[in-house]
């Protein structure tokens, strides 16, 4: 027990999904403990997000921060969620204050402790007993994989990385693929054997160690968090306790295939976390500080190179996704079902990657299975292709979910194109179907504009004065067919995607 706080496990590879449940339904479970709620208090706020010198929380706070290669910062703000941060002892990295007064954070210092704070004894003594040699065992085969890790990484250093996305030479790779400790694990063969991931002890090693800094995104079913390992920045998904199965469901999913792509956010760890009474459910993966698409579009307008650039990126990782590939190297076909702007991420050499696989389905040719999970979460109304606005899409077809994610890829691209400069001309950022239906749509008012009226987004009108663009445009429509298996496939929209960026030159971000 650290602080009230102890983590109980990851989740493991493949078959281990009964074992996840079982463990999970006997952690004790009940409402989460909720920090004292008074009156809001008024903090110094200093931090890149700060909208003014002060703010508003339930608390104050004092973050301070030395990410690797930089001295170290501090952050002074609010607080309202994650008391627990405020107990936690320094580490080497990062070190939390918190306190409840008006301005009470204003002329705190910090300090970081000189030397890692050395590893809790974990829980085994709560496991049964017969637990205990089968730790010992793993722990021994994870030392093994890490010796053959060595080995590898000589050889992958030699061999180089292989990116589809290609022009990856142009710019500088990002921190994340360099010489960083996290690289190193990742891209040795240290990995669950047939997942993606690290070995479940691994994993939750990994987890136990990262500190949260700050929160950077709230979606719909849970909290985004930038946290510290060893100095490097990762991403943690704190998912909400409704939404569950779709942290069931993405862990399941990068621990049972192999799913390292440069287009595909890269899954670091996934941890359950017992709190006294309530259980917090983890993701860990790369962070990538230019947030979601959404988040780029808004900030930024596109010269064409670059809109190429995200688009092929992302057409990459979705037709790696819906590919099944044989062999023991394999991967079974993957549909996302909540594709999105929100749900690609750009990464730092301008490249996208997608994320968030809580409510993908697999399927197998070979081994004739098709695996659709159980969340009774849906995907997002906006992008619902007609087929599901009509509720006539074929649930026990693995194709069906393919040819809805090209829908929702299609009003990605459009998204793309509004932000992209011709001649001189570009325009806001909006969602898709902005002008047809209210903010936050019912599936009725969706249903209405898709299915009743046959309504598509428009294309801008200048990409018809560029070749290149024009080609682009055409895709989008065929992304959009009302007839789901004549729209385009993921393979066909990359291939035609790399065929019109490799006709334009080097990208650049206008602000
Ligand atoms: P939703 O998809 O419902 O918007 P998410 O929980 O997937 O919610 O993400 C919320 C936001 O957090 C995203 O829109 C993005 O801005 C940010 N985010 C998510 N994952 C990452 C990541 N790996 N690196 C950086 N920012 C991220
Ligand atoms: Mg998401």
């Amino acid at each position: 027990m650290e602080n009230g706080i102890h983590r109980t496990m990851t989740l493991g590879p493949p078959r281990r999904s009964l074992l996840m449940l079982l463990l999970a339904s006997g952690l004790a479970r009940g409402d989460p403990v909720k920090p004292p709620r008074g009156p809001l208090v008024t903090c110094t706020c200093e931090n890149p997000h700060c909208k003014g010198s002060t703010c508003q929380g339930a608390w104050c706070t004092v973050v301070l921060v030395r990410e690797e290669g930089r001295h170290p910062q501090e952050h002074r703000g609010c607080g309202n969620l994650h008391e627990e941060l405020c107990w936690g002892r320094p580490t080497e990295f990062v070190s939390h204050y918190c306190c409840y007064s008006p301005l009470c954070n204003h002329n705190v210092s910090l300090e970081l402790t000189a030397t890692p704070t050395p590893e809790q004894p974990q829980e085994v003594g709560q496991l049964p007993l017969i637990l205990g040699p089968v730790l010992a065992l793993l722990v021994l085969v994870v030392l093994g994989a890490l010796g053959l890790w060595h080995v590898r990484r000589k050889q992958e250093k030699q061999l180089g990385r292989h990116s589809e996305a290609g022009e990856s030479r142009l710019i500088p790779k990002p921190s994340e693929q360099g010489d960083s400790m996290l690289g190193d694990l990742l891209n040795s063969d240290c990995t669950t054997g047939s997942g993606s991931g690290l070995p479940f002890l691994v994993q939750r090693t990994v987890a136990r160690q990262v500190a949260l800094v700050e929160c950077v995104g709230k979606g719909r079913y849970g909290e985004v968090w930038r946290g510290l390992w060893h100095g490097e920045s990762v991403a943690v998904k704190i998912f909400s306790s409704r939404d569950e199965q779709s942290w069931f469901r993405e862990t399941e999913i990068y621990n049972t295939v192999l799913l390292r792509h440069d287009n595909i956010l890269g899954f670091i760890a996934s941890d359950m976390t017992s709190r006294n009474s309530s259980t917090q459910l983890w993701l860990i993966t790369h962070y990538h500080e230019h947030g979601s698409l959404y988040d780029f579009l808004q900030r930024h307008t596109l010269e064409p190179q670059l809109a190429l650039r995200l688009a092929v990126s992302a057409a990459c990782g979705l037709a790696h996704l819906h590919v099944e590939i044989f062999g023991t190297q394999g991967k079974p076909a993957i549909a996302h079902r909540d594709l999105k702007s929100r749900n690609v991420l750009v990464k730092s050499n301008l490249q996208c990657c997608i994320a968030d696989l809580g409510l993908a389905v697999m399927h197998s040719q070979g081994s004739d299975y098709l695996d659709i999970g159980n969340n009774p979460r849906v995907g997002t109304k906006r992008y619902m292709a007609p087929e599901v606005l009509d509720e006539q899409i074929r649930t026990d077809c693995f194709e069906s979910y393919k040819w809805t994610d090209i829908w929702a890829f299609g009003l990605v691209l459009w998204e793309i194109t509004r932000r992209t400069i011709v001649n001189g001309i570009v325009e806001d950022y909006r969602p898709p179907f902005y002008d047809m239906v209210p903010n936050d749509p019912s599936f009725e008012d969706m249903k209405k504009v898709v299915c009743v009226d046959q309504q598509t987004p428009t294309i801008p009108n200048r990409l018809a004065a560029d070749p290149v663009l024009s080609g682009l445009a055409q895709m989008i429509r065929e992304c959009w067919y009302p007839n789901p298996c004549a729209r385009l496939t993921a393979l066909r929209v990359k291939k035609t995607l790399q065929k019109l960026s490799s006709s334009v030159e080097t990208p650049k971000v206008m602000h």
